[in-house]
């Protein structure tokens, strides 16, 4: 009888256990909160023209709020079910995990050490880090740094590279692309380093400053989660978003529509 009690025990608490996962898997699965939910919180930047910025209206407007979009209608029907949060290249990683944002699409590359902490979806773009400077400039390429001062802004892949190329460069970082190009306008710098995409949207809005020709990296952007199970299904829908978007050559046409080059995906 003892026995029969307590084998009954634990299938009970068997039971519970597995109910109790079940509840937690449910819970911690991004993909099905964001259903629940039923709107999609996406991170995106307001300072790095044409891929995150406000239009004229004050509405959230880019390439990459143009895929968030995209995404919102693939996972919930509706391109309207979406509420986007500014993020900086130097706060994005926070808010994605505060869990501030489901995910974010704000020019971000996708790196080795990146990987380690953050999931990520396939490329949807490529870029290349590149020089912006001043017209009349004598800076022709990265190596003329050396000795001069150097924009970068804080959380982008530019201060590394910049270190590495360029080690006598004296590097000033700032929060976000808008006071990068103010502190460049006012001669506190000699040149920004950033990527090819971000300068020649400061470049095609004033013919005062110049994007040097020459490109120094290969920047796959690409849309980031938070690192673990939890973000399996949601990067697995996204990239079947990014799939049909591509092939279907509704990207294409959007990129075009921003004057955005096409990128070897
Ligand atoms: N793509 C680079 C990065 O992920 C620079 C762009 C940015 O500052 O967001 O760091």
């Amino acid at each position: 009888m003892y026995k029969k009690i307590l084998s009954l025990l634990m299938l009970v608490i068997i039971a519970c256990c597995g109910c109790g996962k079940k509840q937690e898997e449910a819970l911690t699965n991004d993909l099905d909160n964001i259903i629940s939910r039923d709107k999609l919180v996406v991170g995106v930047k307001t300072d790095t023209y044409p891929f995150g910025y406000y239009d004229e209206k004050g509405h959230f407007s880019g390439y990459d709020a143009a895929l968030a979009r995209l995404i919102a209608r693939g996972i919930l029907g509706s391109d309207k079910k979406i509420k986007f949060v500014p993020v900086t290249a130097s706060d994005r990683m926070m808010k994605l995990y505060s869990g501030d944002v489901d995910m974010i699409i704000a020019t971000m590359s996708v790196t080795p050490k990146r990987q380690e902490i953050l999931d990520f979806s396939n490329s949807y773009y490529t870029a290349g880090q590149a020089v912006l400077v001043k017209k009349g400039s004598p800076i022709k390429t990265l190596r003329d740094l050396n000795g001069k001062i150097a924009i970068i802004v804080f959380g982008s892949t530019s201060e590394k590279s910049l270190r590495t190329a360029v080690p006598n460069a004296s590097i000033r970082g700032y929060r976000t692309y808008t006071d990068a190009y103010k502190a460049l306008k006012a001669g506190k710098a000699d040149a920004i380093v950033s990527d090819d995409t971000i300068l020649l949207g400061l470049a095609l809005k004033d013919d005062g400053v110049v994007l040097l020709p020459k490109r120094y990296s290969k920047e796959p952007y690409a849309v980031a989660f938070r690192k673990g199970p939890e973000s399996k299904d949601l990067v697995r829908a996204v990239n079947n978003v990014i799939d049909i978007e591509t092939r279907n050559g509704h990207l294409k046409q959007i990129r075009e529509s921003y004057g955005i080059k096409n990128s070897a995906r």
